[in-house]
Parts: C-alpha cells; sequence; structure tokens
C-alpha cells in the first residue's frame, strides 16, 4: 500500500497523471498560489468551465477537464482558512481529500497529484496538515483498489522534508 504513495518535489502543473487536485477557492475564479498556476498552465478554458459550476463549498470537491495540462483532468477542492484550530479545520481538511480521491475514482482516475492544501495563503500549519493528507489517503487506499498512484507533489524542500518525516511516522504505526 505504501508502494501506491509517492512524495516529490516540484510543480503539479507538470505532473504526468491523470487528474491533479487545485487548491481552489469557494468561487472556483482562479486566484493566487498553486490555483493561479494551474489556471495559467491550463489556459483560459478552465475559468470557463469553472465559472459554469458556479462555486464550491469548503470540504468539498468538483471536477473539471485539464486543457492545455498534461492531466487530463482537475479535481478542484477548498481547503480550510486556518483560524486557530478550533473550528473544524482538521475535518474540513480530511474532507478535502477524502471527496478530492472520492472524484478520483469516480472519474476513473489511476493516478492523482496533490498539492499541500490549504499550507500557502490559507496558513494551515504544514506538519499537522501533512499528516492529515497522509492518514487520509492511507485510509482512502486501503479501501479502494482502483486508484494505483497518489503523488504528493511539494513545493519547496521544506515541504518535500516534512512529507518524508510525516510518511514514515504515519506508515511506521
Ligand atoms: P491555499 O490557499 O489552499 O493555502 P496556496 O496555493 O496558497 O493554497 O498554497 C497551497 C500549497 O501549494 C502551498 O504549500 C504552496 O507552496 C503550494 N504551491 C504553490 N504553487 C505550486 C505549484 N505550482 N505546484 C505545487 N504546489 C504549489
Amino acid at each position: 500500500m505504501k508502494e501506491r504513495i509517492e512524495i516529490i518535489e516540484g510543480d503539479i502543473t507538470k505532473q504526468q497523471v491523470d487528474a491533479i487536485v487545485n487548491a481552489a477557492n469557494q468561487s472556483l475564479l482562479g486566484g493566487g498560489g498553486v490555483d493561479g498556476a494551474i489556471h495559467r498552465a491550463a489556459g483560459p478554458e478552465l475559468l470557463e468551465e469553472c465559472r459554469k459550476i458556479g462555486g464550491c463549498p469548503t470540504g468539498e470537491a468538483r471536477v473539471t477537464k485539464g486543457y492545455k495540462l498534461p492531466a487530463k483532468w482537475v479535481i478542484h477542492t477548498v481547503g480550510p482558512i486556518w483560524r486557530g484550530g478550533n473550528n473544524n479545520e482538521d475535518q474540513l481538511l480530511a474532507s478535502c481529500y477524502q471527496n478530492s480521491l472520492k472524484a478520483a475514482v469516480e472519474i476513473g482516475a489511476k493516478t492523482v497529484a496533490f498539492p499541500s492544501i490549504s499550507t500557502g495563503a490559507y496558513g494551515f500549519p504544514l506538519e499537522r496538515a501533512t499528516k492529515i493528507a497522509l492518514t487520509e489517503t492511507k485510509k482512502f487506499l486501503e479501501k479502494d483498489q482502483s486508484i494505483e498512484k497518489v503523488v504528493f507533489v511539494c513545493f519547496g524542500t521544506q515541504a518535500f522534508d516534512t512529507y518524508n518525516k510525516i510518511f514514515d511516522q504515519v506508515f511506521s504505526s
């Protein structure tokens, strides 16, 4: 099972996978960070399709095509904004991973790449978010056989080191 999870350092827009996950905002109309990078790489048709969807609540996920991206699909999920940790942030972030993976199964994606949802502009502490990302993915893959690989794309060495450290913790217990 742990062979189905890969941690790399890189740019999610370059990943040759069936689906990439976007850390979007509720409007789905683009923004900064990874969201902006995905929209730039996919081209204007992505925004057009997102506009038709009309938004997405925090913790849920919506699927679009990938347009000019190497990935066929984009799964847009909306992470929680960190407000100190007592405002359901953990559960909402867990829902992002659960619902994104569920969406990936529904569209038949065998390979899926995730960014570190909520840990940029939304301020979620990186270690805490990483633990949720890896724990929820492990739980999901234990029950699902259709997804062959989940790639965590770390933007920078700090995220890469954190993911590797937490991976060892999550898979040693
Ligand atoms: P959020 O609003 O959910 O916090 P951000 O886009 O601000 O979303 O940040 C989420 C994570 O995505 C951060 O860890 C950031 O470093 C990372 N990131 C930014 N650009 C890219 C990219 N091109 N590929 C992968 N990860 C990225």
